[in-house]
């Protein structure tokens, strides 16, 4: 198996945390493996990711960069896949790995395994476990084309930590835009910016459901500042213009594992537990106790939530003295 390239996802001219779950991916497959940062800024990002082991920090840098589009990244990322002779090309599975790599993939003609929870190398050969049926299955796959492509799911990959060293950093060419890109234009990216934890990353989340109506706020916000929580929705309570959508956990939300996850007047849809029933200890807050969310749970309180969360705030807030 020859060595994986692992492509870095920048933010503001700074590394996302995302991509920490792709070097731990990397790590596993057991292979050498090096970076590529890619965009405008990679040059100074890169210094970033020389500490953790890598081979080469590769930095394809250019103002034609400055904002993500598939057909623009994706050539650079396939030429330099192609001239280094990388067996595996992985990035994280975030909304920019989910477009980006079944586009590498296509270009490579290579098999892609797309949001894998596990990496096995057994006897040289990796195996990939995915998620299927909205996570109520795994299947176990391998790909037999040369160059395999990989998109990891960030909650089950721990974010690497630096492991001491300090890799090369080397410039790579930036490839023309593939065709269809001069009839793509970016037109802004509408970022939230919030002082809670991001989703993907937060400890601690206070999710609610549709039943917490317009009180969605009032009732949530406190328990969650009292946690230092991110807050998540199920995705009725934003459809319903309860909560922003950028909230919404589950199958088409996004894919979280924190430590501790409250689920406040949240029913328990298979499609919302498809994005949070990896979390260490879930706790549900629901009046009605055949719930299904009750299912999952490792402690379950059937009550208004209307009553118990403001007292459990309390209590919380007590307890931090
Ligand atoms: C293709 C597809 C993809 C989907 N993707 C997602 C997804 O990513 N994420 C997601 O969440 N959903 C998703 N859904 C929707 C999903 O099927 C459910 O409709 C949704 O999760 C229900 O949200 P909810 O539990 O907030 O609302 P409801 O089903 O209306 O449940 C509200 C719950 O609150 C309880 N309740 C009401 N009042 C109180 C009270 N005062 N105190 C305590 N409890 C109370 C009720 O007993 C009930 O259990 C998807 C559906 C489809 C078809």
């Amino acid at each position: 198996m020859s060595d994986t390239l692992i492509v870095a996802e920048l933010a503001d001219g700074k590394i996302k945390k995302t991509t920490h779950s792709a070097i731990t991916f990397a790590r596993q497959a057991g292979q050498p493996f090096s970076i590529l940062v890619i965009g405008a800024g990679a040059k100074a990002a890169a210094a970033e990711l020389t500490g953790f082991g890598a081979k080469a920090v590769l930095v394809a840098d250019d103002a034609s960069l400055a904002s993500y589009v598939a057909e623009r990244f994706a050539p650079t990322v396939v030429e330099v896949a192609r001239s280094g002779g990388f067996g595996v090309v992985v990035a994280t599975a975030s909304s920019f790995g989910k477009d980006l790599m079944p586009r590498v993939a296509a270009a490579l003609d290579a098999g892609y395994a797309g949001d894998i929870s596990a990496v096995s190398a057994d006897g040289g050969k990796l195996s990939y476990k995915r998620p299927m049926f909205a996570g109520n299955a795994y299947g176990h796959c391998t790909i037999s084309t040369a160059t395999q492509i990989v998109s990891v799911r960030q909650s089950e990959f721990t974010a690497a930590e630096p492991s001491g060293g300090a890799s090369d950093v080397k410039d790579v060419a930036v490839a023309p835009a593939g065709p269809g890109a001069d009839r793509v234009e970016f037109v802004k990216f509408d970022q939230v910016k919030s002082a809670r934890p991001a989703l993907g990353e937060a400890k601690v989340i206070v999710a609610g459901g549709r039943a917490l109506k317009e009180r969605f706020n009032e009732v949530l916000e406190p328990l969650a500042d009292a946690l230092g929580a991110g807050v998540g929705a199920s995705r009725a309570a934003c459809d319903a213009g309860y909560a922003p959508s950028d909230y919404q956990v589950g199958q088409t939300g996004k894919i979280v594992a924190p430590a501790l996850y409250f689920a406040i007047g949240i029913s328990g849809a298979i499609q919302h537990l498809a994005g949070m029933k990896g979390s260490k200890v879930i706790v549900a807050v629901n009046k009605d106790g055949d719930a299904p969310i009750f299912q999952v749970a490792d402690y379950g309180l059937v009550a208004d939530l209307f009553g118990v969360v403001p007292e459990l705030t309390s209590a919380v807030i007590a307890a931090k003295g």
